[in-house]
């Protein structure tokens, strides 16, 4: 006779931090149809053991809830990775001599004319200590044009071929909102800055629908290998919500999937929204619930974050939006935002800097006034700069922010000599903001950053430049209890779903990850290399890396 009360699975002998507030670690976890049947001791949970029921000996390995995802971009993260992209990535390559290997290879892997894309290069990890030029591309791949996607995808570097296809020479002007790099004879340098590579994109053929499909099922994969069973594709269009609801259907796409729709990329927003309201969908699965807006750039190198202290050497960014003025961009901010929240949907908005960061909270505070606060926790999407006037107002009003580690463990060394110290080292004040209250979501912005929350752990707990070693805002730090509900319990709360995922209690979703080793008694600096084992969604083993490694040895 089967046993009606029989977990699924049971996991004993191990530590299990259920982030249920107060509670210790438990012992054993048992799920059963896709939710937590039960927390507690190993004998506790015995009687849940039937004939049909998986007993998974820990071996005092550490269990938590699956990771949330809050702010990624599972299609880039697809296409740029092999076969679609080489890597030229810091974990790859170490200087502009090694890129040009992995390029010469390229050529010799492709037909004449086909373009090489690649993504990764960060000049702040190249030995040759320079931006790199056209000309280190140009003797080895004169025929295929190449492009290489700066890591913060606000960058590219490209050869003759590539700049000749997209129709750039000496005389093109540069774009509004970017620079074609020129040097001192006034030619093309082969890097072209935020604006000026849309030229390049328009000139390499778009991806087919088939190549489309298999980038979010390789992007898939990959995230569900770094313990992540929840995420928010930070922006996408229509037909990208089309093919989602086709990979969730059969099953490729296993996360539980969080969508933003891209202002910027609908025709109209209302009508676009209108839509996909319509569309059935099991809100667990993929919830069609948010709207992305770009305020502002970045505050890196390029400076186009909008803030109100001027960079290092001039400058306060400005606002991305369309528009012809200041004040047009603030109207259709203004006019997204009341849209968006008029519908019921939640919106976040990119800004990084003071004054873009401000603008949000202006515009959410307005929509709650005019039109109904419909408690739809509007966030806002990095937040580098949030003052502390600005997360009292984020806490008072019921508004998140989404930070994101991994950039700054990866960014702070190179950022002083544009923001200086001070800001350098306030940049995502995690200390500050939970001590107001704020609900602080932990994302990779994949791929801007590998989607490695045990990075980001490190990253939290540390503030130490993976370059250099420095402490970048030591006082900002915090421990792994609360940087680990960043990655969980937070990332449900934008979603609108604390009360059935992000901590393992009785009920709640069965979505956790068995990691190989004791995270808990781990320094910090050597989070980074724990393992991901497995990784369950919803009571199914979506990622096991025994059966990965005894796939590579067979
Ligand atoms: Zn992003």
């Amino acid at each position: 006779m089967v046993d009606s009360s029989a977990a699924d699975l049971v996991f004993h002998n191990g530590k299990i931090l259920t982030l249920v507030p107060g509670a210790p670690p438990a012992e054993a976890i048992a799920v059963k149809d896709g939710l937590v049947q039960a927390v507690g001791s190993a004998s506790g949970l015995h009687r849940l053991i039937g004939t049909g029921t998986e007993v998974i000996n820990l071996q005092k390995r550490t269990v938590i809830p699956g990771v949330n995802d809050g702010h990624i971009h599972p299609m880039g993260l697809g296409t740029f990775r092999p076969p679609f992209t080489v890597s030229v990535g810091k974990d790859t390559v170490k200087s502009i001599a090694e890129i040009r290997d992995v390029i010469a290879g390229a050529v010799r892997a492709k037909r004449p004319g086909e373009w090489i894309r690649g993504f990764g290069w960060d000049q702040g990890y190249l030995a040759e200590g320079r931006f790199p030029s056209r000309q280190d591309l140009d003797d080895i791949s004169p025929d295929h044009p190449v492009v290489l996607t700066q890591w913060s995808g606000h960058a590219a570097w490209v050869n003759s071929r590539a700049l000749e296809l997209a129709g750039i020479g000496r005389d093109t002007p540069s774009p509004d909102g970017g620079e074609i790099v020129k040097d001192g004879g006034g030619e093309p340098t082969g890097i072209l800055l935020e604006t000026a590579s849309f030229a390049i994109n328009a000139a390499i053929p778009p991806l087919t629908a088939d190549e489309r499909r298999q980038a979010l099922i390789l992007a898939a994969r990959l995230m569900e290998s770094e313990g992540i069973t929840s995420i928010t594709d930070a922006g996408i269009d229509l037909a990208t919500v089309d093919l989602y609801a086709d990979l969730v259907a059969t099953g490729e796409f296993r996360q539980r999937l969080t969508i933003m729709i891209m202002a910027s990329l609908v025709d109209d927003l209302r009508e676009a929204l209108l839509t996909v309201r319509e569309l059935e969908t099991d809100p667990r699965r993929m919830n069609i619930s948010q709207v992305k807006i770009w305020a502002d750039g970045v505050p890196t190198q390029a400076r186009t974050a909008w803030v109100s202290e001027p960079y290092v050497g001039g400058g306060h960014g400005c606002l991305i939006l369309p528009g012809n003025s200041e004040e047009e961009q603030l109207a259709r901010y203004r006019e997204w935002v009341m849209t968006a929240h008029d519908l019921g949907f939640q919106v976040g908005t990119h800004a990084t800097g003071d004054r873009a960061i401000d603008t949000a909270l202006d515009a959410y505070e307005q929509a709650n006034r005019e039109l109904g606060d419909k408690r739809l926790r509007h966030y806002v999407i990095h937040g580098d700069f949030s003052s502390p006037a600005a997360l009292r107002r984020m806490a008072s009003s019921g508004f998140g922010v989404s930070f994101n580690p991994s950039i700054k463990r990866s960014l702070s060394h190179q950022l002083v000599n544009v923001l200086g110290r001070d800001r350098t080292d306030y940049q995502w004040p995690y200390r500050t903001a939970l001590g107001l209250g704020v609900n602080v979501a932990s994302s990779s912005d994949a791929p801007v950053m590998h989607p490695d929350f045990r990075d980001g752990l490190t990253a939290i707990m540390t503030r130490k430049s993976m370059a250099t070693g420095e402490v970048f805002g030591e006082t900002e730090r915090i421990g792994l209890d609360e940087a680990l509900r960043t990655y969980t319990i937070a990332g449900a709360w934008q979603d609108r779903a604390e009360e059935w995922k992000g901590t393992l209690a009785k009920g709640m979703a069965g979505d956790l990850v068995v990691l190989g080793g004791d995270l808990v008694n781990t320094p910090p600096a050597e989070i980074a290399d724990i393992p991901v084992n497995l990784t369950i969604v919803g009571g199914h083993v979506a990622y096991d890396s025994s059966a990965v490694s005894q796939n590579i040895a067979g």
